[in-house]
């Protein structure tokens, strides 16, 4: 007998078994809304021109190893884009950033640093969030999270006023994890206005903000805009930290390409943080891959390239935009029952459509169209031939499975 034959197995993971589920369904109708990752208006996955002209270009070069915290072009390039070129500070050199392994990466490296040199200490995150950071933050070496009230399923939107009640209510120097942008998974983001007020309570309160920004340029389609919540706080001169991932924005998901970046009050702690989080790293390891980290840099620092991955972001996000619209009409169109207004008005990869998880089944038993049971959907998902039937199949399950 095996000296681990006392494993238990793993809970399964709640998205990535669903994929599994769809990948085995033999019907011709199914429907995938559950991953999210970006298909074409064809339903297939897809490589932007820009990343493969890039690719092409740098096929030849040696693959060396990097130091621990990466390329350091893509670091200085990856700050800029998150933090805006007329940074503070990036001129007052406040701001540390290291490679990550994506955005999962980013998170584990920065939580594993809170954990070494700040912790115990509490993490709150919005009530529905994406499901690993609850893996993320333990597995760290931290308690298990908190949460602070978010979603308003009244409105569709966030119940801001719940929200501050809450950070209020959390005990000083908690790390408060915030989605900077297309949040998921409920595609409601805070106005402008909320953030302001979500950062006149993180001052208060000296909590500590931890942006999770893994949708830059996806989002809206400009990069600047969903950057505003980020700088915000980088702008109000408090420690804030920051995850970037290049999954989606340059849809290189497998390449797992992403940064951390640590944005000091004071340039003082800056050097101790670098060779603390390269010190993390090494143990954990060691240093990150290099080829998808030259294709962002590349295409970060030219100009050229960085106006066609800008005309990408717009060609994806617009994409996603009008199937938005396309759902809300077809639910209106065919007489499903309740209000659709939301499914526009969130923002991102997701909408939280509303379904329970009674009726999520039912789709997914009748109709073989799979999201995940907190009826969340991925609007990449959505396509000109498949979205009448998917509004038709919600229909019937909101008028069949009565709440
Ligand atoms: N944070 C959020 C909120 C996400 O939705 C995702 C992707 N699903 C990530 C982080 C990390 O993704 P990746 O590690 O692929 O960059």
């Amino acid at each position: 007998t095996s000296i681990f034959a006392n494993v238990p197995q793993a809970p399964p993971d709640p998205i990535l078994s669903l994929t599994a589920l769809y990948r085995s369904d033999p019907s011709p109708k199914k429907v995938s809304l559950g991953v999210g990752a970006y298909r074409t208006s064809e339903g297939k996955p897809y490589v932007l021109p820009v990343v493969r002209t890039v690719e092409q270009q740098i096929a030849a070069d040696p693959a060396e190893y990097l130091p621990q915290d990466g390329l350091s072009e893509f670091n200085r390039l990856s700050a800029r884009l998150i933090l805006g070129s007329d940074s503070p500070a990036l001129r007052d050199a406040r701001c540390v950033t290291v490679q990550a392994l994506s955005g999962t990466g980013a998170l584990r490296v920065g939580f594993t640093f809170i954990a070494r040199f700040m912790g115990p200490r509490q993490v709150y995150v919005s009530k529905q969030t994406w499901s690993n950071h609850r893996n993320v933050v333990p597995h760290s070496g931290l308690p298990p999270t908190k949460d602070y009230s978010y979603f308003d399923s009244t409105t569709g939107g966030v119940n801001i006023d719940a929200m501050l009640q809450d950070l209020r209510a959390a005990p000083p120097g908690s790390v408060i994890l915030l989605h900077g942008c297309a949040h998921n998974p409920t595609g409601a983001d805070p106005t402008n206005q909320d953030w302001q007020r979500i950062l006149e309570v993180v001052k208060t309160n000296r909590l500590i903000p931890f942006f999770d920004n893994a949708y830059q340029g996806f989002a809206s389609g400009n990069l600047d805009t969903d950057a505003w919540s980020t700088r915000l706080f980088v702008n109000s001169g408090i420690d804030v930290i920051v995850a970037q991932s290049y999954a989606k924005n340059m849809g290189m998901y497998g390449q797992r390409v992403g940064a951390l970046n640590f944005v000091c009050a004071t340039p003082e702690p800056v050097n101790a943080i670098r060779t603390q989080l390269k010190a993390t790293i090494r143990a954990m390891y060691s240093s990150p891959p290099v080829h998808g980290a030259r294709v962002a840099a590349q295409i970060l620092g030219d100009e050229k390239l960085f106006r066609e991955w800008e005309e990408e972001l717009l060609k994806m996000s617009g994409r996603i935009k009008e199937m938005r619209v396309r759902l809300r009409d077809a639910l209106i169109a065919n007489g499903a029952q309740g209000k659709w207004d939301h499914i526009v008005s969130q923002i991102g990869m997701f909408s939280y459509t509303g379904l329970t998880s009674q009726q999520v089944s039912f789709m997914q038993e009748k109709y073989h169209i799979y999201m995940t049971s907190n009826g969340r959907i991925s609007m990449a998902g959505l396509t000109e031939s498949n979205v009448e039937y998917v509004a038709n199949a919600m229909k019937d399950a909101v008028h069949s499975v009565v709440k």
